[in-house]
């Protein structure tokens, strides 16, 4: 039986990094991957989700070009060109991955992986050993239990679509849906979004949730309220009939399940290493990403708690510190999380919503608010608006959510999470000089 120091289940974002963080404390590491290389984000995430983002963000463009004065035809878009550059470009990523092991002397094993007991792992009928193993399994989309449910797609199948569908619907209030819905939209299709209650994005700020959904209707996505899929059948056309809740039915070319993921734990035997598994499927953790088992940690997607890349490169690098590194009390902070959601415009936020600030603190909370409409719309037929919101605590005024919709507001958080992590306050906002003339002077100028 081959022995390392460290076997990481799973080769995306949380597993490579957390062997990569190890190796270069010269651990003898070994990851498992049954899939491609990079997992989710590299393959069916984020990376490839950002091209159509651009790609969408340029038809928004190509739209707006008239009242900066430019007389454009648009003859097209051609989706497959799109599909063939993304795909290269996702490749690219993949081959990078796979030399970057290799240089680092992490030992990379193809194949679905699953535990024999709390220090061996079996991949095909190789058994390796190991004191410290990282789970880092992700998790996949899910699909309701729904007649017909099979004829619909899920995110995956999007990054395999050939051609844009014409009439498309996506069903779920998350950002995954919301994505999605915008960019068909904006690249053609005639696009409905089916929500289950009545606004998408359920766990953002108020402020959020309105802008969104106007901004939504006003690209022409058919929002659908207090609404699901109860069947889908083919017709004899090719198309997909689908029947809702309330009663109507929709005919479109594609349904797209956005309707949450569920984590990868069943097949891997966790019973066999006495490893607790959550009712919902996800592995429950500590601060320090220690399951019930002693040298079994899991990590990323498959621990339930904030899915998103960057949390799970961050766990996986602290946890081989803590390991290898020499560093014992090294761990994830979970509060205060930037996220963005590639919507059009853009979605950023950190921090606490001002409800749950309100929730938690009460009167002492108190919030700014602005809605304006950014220059770079003022010639626009149909100008977007911009909203912000700071959420501040206590008479320090302490700033504790960062809120904001609109052009740019992408790129604008991740200096403003810094702030946020480091407790400025609304003065210290209002004492920093504008950049003049952006939309993110406004968060500093706010009254
Ligand atoms: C459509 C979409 C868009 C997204 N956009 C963003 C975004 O913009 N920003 C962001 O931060 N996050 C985004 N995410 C989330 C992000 O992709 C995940 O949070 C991230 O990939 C989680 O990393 P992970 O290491 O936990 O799991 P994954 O990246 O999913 O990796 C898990 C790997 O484990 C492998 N595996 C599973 N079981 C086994 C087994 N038994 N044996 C061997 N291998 C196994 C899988 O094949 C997979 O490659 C997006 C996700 C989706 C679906």
């Amino acid at each position: 039986m081959d022995q390392y120091d460290l076997i990481a289940i799973g080769a995306g974002s949380g597993g490579l990094s957390v062997v990569e963080r190890a190796a270069s404390y010269g651990a003898r590491c070994a990851v498992i991957e049954s899939g491609r290389l990079g997992g989710t984000c590299v393959n069916v995430g984020c990376v490839p989700k950002k091209v159509m983002w651009f790609a969408a963000h340029h038809a928004h463009a190509l739209a707006e070009a008239a009242g900066y004065g430019f007389d454009v035809e648009l003859r097209g878009h051609d989706w497959g060109a799109l599909k063939r550059a993304r795909d290269g470009y996702v490749h690219g990523i993949n081959d990078w991955y796979a030399g970057y092991l290799e240089r680092t002397g992490v030992t990379l094993l193809r194949g679905h992986a699953r535990c024999v007991d709390a220090h061996t792992v079996e991949v095909d009928g190789r058994r390796l050993g190991a004191p410290h193993i990282a789970i880092a399994t992700g998790g996949r989309a899910q699909v309701p239990a729904v007649a017909g449910a099979e004829l619909g797609i899920t995110s995956d199948g999007f990054f395999e679509l050939e051609a844009l569908p014409r009439r498309v619907a996506v069903v779920g209030a998350g950002y995954i849906a919301v994505e999605l819905a915008g960019m068909l939209r904006a690249l053609g299709a005639r696009t409905s979004l089916l929500l289950r209650k009545d606004e998408p994005l359920r766990e953002f700020d108020a402020l959020i949730r309105e802008s969104l959904l106007a901004a939504l209707r006003a690209d022409g996505i058919e929002v659908l309220t207090r609404t699901r899929p109860t069947r889908l059948e083919r017709l004899p056309d090719g198309s997909l009939r689908v029947e809702r809740s309330d009663g109507a039915a929709l005919e479109v070319d594609c349904l797209l399940w956005a309707v949450g993921r569920a984590p990868n734990t069943a097949g891997l035997d966790l019973a066999a290493a006495g490893v607790h598994v959550a009712p919902d499927g996800t592995m429950p953790v500590d601060d320090y990403q220690n399951t019930n088992v002693p040298g079994v940690y899991a990590l990323g997607d498959v621990t339930g708690r904030a899915a998103l890349t960057p949390v799970a490169i961050a766990a996986g690098r602290r946890l081989a510190d803590r390991l290898f590194g020499g560093q014992p009390e090294r761990h994830l902070d979970y509060a205060n999380i930037a996220t963005v959601v590639f919507s059009h415009p853009p979605i950023g936020t950190v921090g606490l919503t001002e409800a749950q600030a309100r929730a938690a603190h009460g009167d002492a909370v108190q919030v700014f608010t602005t809605r304006f409409t950014p220059m770079l719309r003022a010639f626009s037929a149909h100008p977007r608006e911009t909203a912000m919101k700071l959420v501040c605590l206590g008479p320090q005024r302490r700033v504790i959510g960062v809120h904001a919709i609109g052009d740019g507001v992408d790129e604008m958080l991740q200096g403003f999470a810094v702030a946020v992590r480091m407790g400025a306050t609304k003065r210290d906002f209002d004492d920093t000089v504008a950049i003049h003339p952006t939309s993110a002077e406004e968060l500093v100028t706010m009254r």
